[in-house]
This record gives C-alpha cells, sequence and structure tokens, in this order.
C-alpha cells in the first residue's frame, strides 16, 4: 500500500523508521534484530537506505595503485524483499541518483515493482568522499527531481530503455526536505523553489532531514503551504546516542541544536546521560508532533533501535 494511503487512512499519527543495511560480511539477522524490538509499534513502512560504496587505491607493488571498493552495503532491493516477506509491512527502498545511469534505475524500478514494492524515496545523494561537490552518473541524474520524472514517466507506463509504451508502475514516490534548509541551498527559498519541482515532478509526500527545535519544523511546513507546496510532510527525527553525537550531527546533517537541548549535552560525561537526554528529548518532541497532528514520525534509527524503541514506548 502506498504511503500517502496510510496517511490518508488514518486519524491518528502514524510511527515509521528507517535502517541502514548493514556493513557487507554481516547478514540479513542483523537487520532483523534492528527491527523486531520496533514491530510492536505497528510501523505501516519501514524504510531501507541506500549508501554509495567508497573507494580507495591500494599499491599493488608494482607502482601501480589498485582500485578497492570498501564499505560496501548490500543493495535495497533483496532487503526490502526480505522485510515484507517477514513483516507483512510495506518497504521502502531509497533510490539515489549518485552512481547510478537511468537505465540502471530504470532495471531497479523494474525489480521493485515486480516484488510488489509500492513506494520510493526518490533523492540525490551525497557526494562521496573523494569528490568535493556531487558528481552525477555521466547517463544518470544531477538532481531529484530529475529522478522522480523518470519514475513518474514509468508511472506513465514511459520507460526510458524501450522507446515504446509499458505498462505503468504505480510507485508512491516521497522526496526529502529540509527544514533548516539543504546545505549547499543558497537560502530557504532556493530550497523551497526546487523543493516544488519535486512535488511536481511526482513526489507525493516529503520527509524531512532530522530537527532537534520543532518550531523549525512548523516554521517549514508553513512555508511549504505558503509556497503551494501541499503533501504530507513527514518530521524526521533522531536520538542523540553518544558524545561523539554532540558535534558529529551538526557537522553531518548541517542541523543546530536548541539551546535549551545544548544546556542539557553539556552537562553530559558519558554517553548513557548522552543517550538518556535524546530519549527525554525524543519524547517531547514527539509528543509535541503528535499533538500537532503530524502526519507520521519517522525516526531515523542509525543500526541502533533500542533509544527509538524507549521513545516509541511512551508515545505509541
Ligand atoms: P535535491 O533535491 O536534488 O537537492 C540537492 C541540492 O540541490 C539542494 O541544495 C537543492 O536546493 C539544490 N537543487 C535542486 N534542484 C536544483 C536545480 N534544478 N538547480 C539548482 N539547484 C538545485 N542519502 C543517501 O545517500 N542515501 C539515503 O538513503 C538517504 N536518505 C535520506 C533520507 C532523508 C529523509 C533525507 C532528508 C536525506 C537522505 N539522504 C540520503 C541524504 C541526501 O541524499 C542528501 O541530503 C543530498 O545532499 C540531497 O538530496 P536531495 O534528494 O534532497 O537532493
Amino acid at each position: 500500500m502506498k504511503v500517502t494511503d496510510y496517511i490518508q487512512n488514518s486519524k491518528q499519527t502514524l510511527f515509521s523508521f528507517e535502517i541502514l543495511p548493514p556493513l557487507k560480511g554481516k547478514s540479513i539477522q542483523s537487520i532483523y534484530d534492528g527491527i523486531d524490538p520496533l514491530m510492536e509499534f505497528n510501523p505501516k513502512f519501514v524504510n531501507v537506505t541506500y549508501h554509495r560504496e567508497e573507494y580507495l587505491y591500494k599499491e599493488q607493488g608494482n607502482g601501480l595503485l589498485e582500485k578497492v571498493s570498501i564499505r560496501k552495503r548490500p543493495g535495497t532491493v533483496g532487503i526490502c524483499a526480505a522485510i515484507m516477506n517477514k513483516y507483512k509491512v510495506d518497504a521502502v527502498p531509497h533510490l539515489i541518483c549518485g552512481g547510478f545511469s537511468k537505465e540502471e534505475t530504470e532495471n531497479a524500478l523494474i525489480d521493485l515493482q515486480f516484488l510488489g514494492i509500492d513506494n520510493v524515496l526518490a533523492l540525490r545523494g551525497d557526494p562521496i568522499k573523494t569528490e568535493s561537490t556531487f558528481k552525477a552518473h555521466p547517463n544518470g541524474h544531477h538532481y531529484a527531481s530529475e529522478l522522480i520524472h523518470q519514475v513518474n514517466d514509468m508511472n506513465h507506463g514511459k520507460y526510458y530503455v524501450d522507446d515504446i509504451k509499458m505498462a505503468p508502475t504505480d510507485f508512491c514516490i516521497g522526496a526529502a526536505g529540509y527544514p533548516e534548509k539543504h546545505f549547499e541551498a543558497m537560502n530557504l527559498k532556493t530550497d523551497l523553489i526546487h523543493l516544488k519541482e519535486k512535488v511536481e515532478a511526482g513526489a507525493s509526500y516529503i520527509v524531512t532531514q532530522m530537527f532537534f527545535d520543532n518550531q523549525k519544523y512548523f516554521d517549514f511546513v508553513k512555508a511549504c503551504r505558503d509556497f503551494g507546496i501541499n503533501v504530507p510532510i513527514i518530521p524526521g527525527l533522531k536520538p542523540i546516542k553518544t558524545l561523539n553525537h554532540i558535534t558529529f550531527l551538526p557537522k553531518f546533517f548541517h542541523i543546530d541544536y536548541p539551546e535549551a537541548l545544548s544546556n542539557e549535552l553539556l552537562k553530559c560525561k558519558t554517553n548513557e546521560a548522552v543517550a538518556q537526554v535524546g530519549i527525554e528529548w525524543g519524547i517531547t518532541q514527539s509528543k509535541e508532533l503528535m499533538a500537532q497532528k503530524a502526519p507520521c514520525i519517522h525516526y531515523y534509527t542509525m543500526s541502533n533501535s533500542d533509544a527509538v524503541k524507549a521513545i516509541a514506548k511512551n508515545i505509541f
């Protein structure tokens, strides 16, 4: 079933979360171990992120360098199929532009349709570590809006590879939104222009980047509505878990902590203390979002569901 249908059919705020495919060498059980503790909260869908492999150059001993792929994670298609089969819940694969040609994207979409997957979250992806700016595949997409166009074309029977009308797909397409603006955007206004392009290209809902100040989400929703972006906007929340997160999350995700939260974090000396603050903050944020009738709250587990479970126990 489509994410938008779940939202439309529910009078209450829904619960959803996303998981990260494990690094190569781990088994599917490590994914189940992350999902099992959260199934009691009745998620309607589970997102599966996609991560490009990274490369390093290894000396071969003869003066030549060998390009070696590292940090490879299994692809999302098989993981989504396994999740849907085991839990009877909708899986939402993340599709990215980076590293993919249009033909490869089309082939992935054909596989997803074949498996009965109804939803995709369409993203550009970040630059890989060896690139200072995002570089599209020579025959790929530069922006998420172009990827969304491709999926939407398939939803209208227009495939990229075969220039003939084929059976249309019926994917519900989600896009990313940034309450604190995307880090490359000149300002919130230009980011909203491009967000609207994604909706006009066929995205029928938005999931936000994590934020720790609900007011930023409320302001973002209002700005979107004022700008004519009228699709559901699902807030994304991430519980802070470790001392390292205190600096890593703002740096990596380009978000700020509100002062009340940073005051609490400044008192923390251990990971356990940070995790406790993260859970309490997540509960407070979730309660307020629910009271304000957020369509769904989407939790970023980042491979660790304990804190999300502790929050969900108090909310759902
Ligand atoms: P876009 O919408 O393409 O925007 C990227 C930038 O380009 C923005 O600054 C935008 O304003 C600008 N822009 C857009 N269109 C144009 C245009 N036509 N002309 C000029 N500028 C333009 N990354 C992963 O690698 N894997 C994941 O699984 C993943 N999941 C995510 C899930 C969510 C909910 C979110 C919020 C992010 C996720 N990301 C993921 C990160 C995402 O890929 C990065 O934030 C990336 O830098 C931008 O992706 P986007 O889809 O928002 O890009």
